[in-house]
């Protein structure tokens, strides 16, 4: 705002100009007295003097004035001064123009205050008073003021006041700018910092205040808070295959059906990828918010129709309690987190509610996890092999390779820690070392054995990321001169599921390199015949349980097992070959042989043996000659 004679020492010029009147008033005195002619000129030169003075004073203002008023033309900012005592106020011409109004539409402080946005009165009237009172240098103060449109812009308003000496302010004045872009940017960039730029929810910063606030409210009220963990199930493989594009728009549409399916006081976020969490208030009990989590699972279990594609996502949700499964926010959020761990191992499209055995399950896995560390790091790991023999004739044709730990002493079985390294990413470094370590002992077993025998090796989906795995694999055999054509490379069916997409590509680029491709564990998953059709499988493995099957305990032939005869049959039609795993009795054996099943392995002709055992008893001359033990 602008005084209408703006600038410092407007009161030293008001006193020259009195002076200089007065000098006048004394000249025409002295002029009419009858002095001496040597007097009168003394004073007449004094006077002279004494206007020069004023004069040049007042030009050093006026060029004081202008350039005073164009720097702040040229910072387009607006001035204003206001008498304290008065409360009159003086507005320049800038600022009106900022805000739109007419001349001394703004007369006093009360106009002013009026202008000032509700909610910021007290703040701009606080900052006033702190300055008028000397506690601060200086004012300045960020605050809202209607213009003449109605719509509030920000400003930016600082000052000084004048005090008399004994420190009382009777005069203040300033000026504004215009931060209202300033401001909307600023606004825009908080948005940012705590929203998903894509669906526009809260993201996970705005969920950690969320959380805190909520649980307060609720502890106050005696009331529960639901959260929930969510997870879609086959994003993935949506997005790996259908494209990046596709999928955010997905997730835009999963969003948008949440948002609908909850109560205004819920709160819904998206913590990252295709997990979203939702916040329910007032919650009375477990069931209650088993209901709800139930309702949008169903919601999410219906088709999406996203850019023309019907598309089938589900999810896995975990659910915590609070306060009846954790006691603050950090562990609700790890709870609910974990169960959905659980829901989704499970198979997915599942609630599980957060239980103090999955917590304990959580400690186990953090303690494996930082011994598989330690483990990698001083290469704890060895191989063991188990013979595979063609079911005809009884001929040794290679073997499978498996994994082996032994920490402090203790051997920990592979169904305990290769989960735990899949989800840690630590099966890669580990999956490497397999892949290398049974090459290199294939390569020893070529100079032995007269035929060449396959090496069965098992694959994780977290293999397949990088993208370049047949690459490495053929790597490793041309490096240990070992024919790409006596690797097999086992994959499970859920590992198939995990790895759907782009991995389709990879394992055709498997199969063209020679490496064998084998269905691990069929029978246990899906048994999608599916995969059979799409993938370029070389054989089948018809998983232990229903080998175990096919023979009751009085030894004879199940009719519980009849799907082994089916298996068999399909997946020659098929032109698989078919592996029995876990065969363990003659009379099992004998049976598979009647049912034409290709290849068998299990405890009756070998445990998983480590390198040495393996070559004694199956690759050295005597053992040759002798032929396995059944
Ligand atoms: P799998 O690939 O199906 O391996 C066969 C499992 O059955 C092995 O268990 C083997 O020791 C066991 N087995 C073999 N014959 C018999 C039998 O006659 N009776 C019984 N009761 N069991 C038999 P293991 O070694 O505990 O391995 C378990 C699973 O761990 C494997 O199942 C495989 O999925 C995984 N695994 C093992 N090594 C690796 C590896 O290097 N990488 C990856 N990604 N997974 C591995
Ligand atoms: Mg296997
Ligand atoms: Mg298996």
């Amino acid at each position: 705002m602008q005084p209408a004679s703006p600038g410092p020492g407007n009161r030293g010029i008001r006193t020259r100009l009195a002076l200089l009147a007065l000098f006048g008033v004394l000249f025409l005195l002295l002029w009419w007295w009858e002095w001496s002619l040597l007097i009168r000129g003394a004073l007449a030169l004094f006077i002279l003097a004494g206007g020069y003075v004023v004069q040049a004073q007042l030009r050093k203002l006026w060029a004081t004035q202008r350039a005073y008023s164009l720097a702040m033309e040229a910072a387009h900012d607006g001035f204003w001064a206001w008498d304290p005592v008065s409360k009159r106020l003086d507005v320049g011409a800038r600022l009106l123009e900022i805000l739109g109004y007419r001349d001394n539409f703004l007369p006093d402080t009360h106009a002013w205050l009026e202008l000032v946005h509700p909610e910021d009165r007290a703040h701009y009237n606080r900052t006033v008073s702190e300055h008028l009172k000397g506690r601060s240098p200086y004012f300045y103060c960020e605050y809202r003021v209607r213009a003449s449109n109605g719509q509030y812009l920000w400003i930016a308003s600082r000052g000084i006041a004048v005090r008399d000496r004994h420190g009382v302010a009777y005069q203040m004045a300033g000026s504004v700018t215009d931060i209202t872009e300033r401001k909307l940017h600023d606004d825009e960039v908080a948005f940012m910092a705590k929203h998903d730029p894509l669906t526009g929810l809260p993201n996970r910063f705005l969920l950690a205040e969320k959380l805190l606030e909520t649980l307060q409210q609720a502890a106050a009220r005696h009331e529960h808070v639901a959260l929930l963990f969510i997870d879609l199930d086959r994003f993935k493989d949506i997005n790996d295959s259908l494209g990046h594009r596709l999928g955010d728009r997905l997730l835009q549409d999963v969003a948008g059906r949440l948002r609908g399916a909850l109560h205004a006081s819920d709160t819904l976020v998206r913590q990252g990828g295709d997990e979203f969490i939702v916040l329910l208030p007032g919650i009375v009990d477990g069931l209650q918010a088993e209901a709800r989590a139930r309702q949008l699972l169903e919601h999410l279990n219906q088709p999406f129709v996203t850019d023309g594609n019907q598309l089938h996502v589900g999810a896995s949700i975990g659910l915590s309690l609070y306060p009846d499964d954790a006691a603050d926010a950090e562990q609700l959020l790890r709870d609910a987190d974990t169960a959905m761990y659980v829901a989704k191992r499970q198979g997915g499209g599942q609630i599980a509610r957060h239980t103090p055995e999955m917590k304990e399950r959580v400690q186990q896995r953090a303690s494996i996890e930082s011994s598989l560390h330690r483990a990698i790091e001083q290469r704890g790991f060895s191989l063991h092999y188990q013979p595979k023999f063609a079911t005809a004739s009884g001929r040794l044709l290679g073997a499978e390779a498996l994994l082996r730990w032994q920490d402090d002493g203790q051997w920990i079985p592979p169904d305990r820690f290769i989960p735990v390294a899949e989800e840690t990413g630590l099966i890669i470094p580990i999956g490497h070392w397999v892949l290398s370590e049974a090459i290199a002992c294939l390569a020893r077993w070529n100079q032995l054995s007269p035929t060449p025998l396959h090496m069965a090796i098992n694959l994780s989906a977290r293999q397949f990321w990088p993208g370049d795995l047949d690459q490495t694999v053929a790597a490793l055999c041309a490096e240990h001169g070992v024919a790409c054509t006596q690797i097999e490379l086992e994959i499970t069916e859920s590992m198939l599921l995990q790895a759907e997409g782009n991995h389709v590509d990879m394992l055709h680029a498997m199969r063209a390199r020679g490496f064998r491709l084998a269905l691990d564990d069929f029978g246990t998953g899906y048994s999608s015949l599916s995969y059979l059709h799409r993938l370029p499988f070389t054989s089948l493995k018809i998983d232990r349980s229903f080998v175990t099957a096919l023979i009751d305990e009085a030894g004879d032939y199940a009719g519980g097992s009849a799907l082994v005869p089916a298996i068999i049959t399909m997946a020659h039609n098929l032109g698989l070959e078919v592996v029995a795993e876990g065969v363990e009795t003659a009379a099992q054996l004998v049976l598979l042989r009647d049912l034409h099943c290709d290849i068998h392995q299990g405890y009756l002709s070998g445990r998983p043996m480590p390198e040495a055992d393996f070559r004694q008893h199956f690759l050295d001359a005597s053992a040759k000659s002798a032929g396995p033990a059944f």
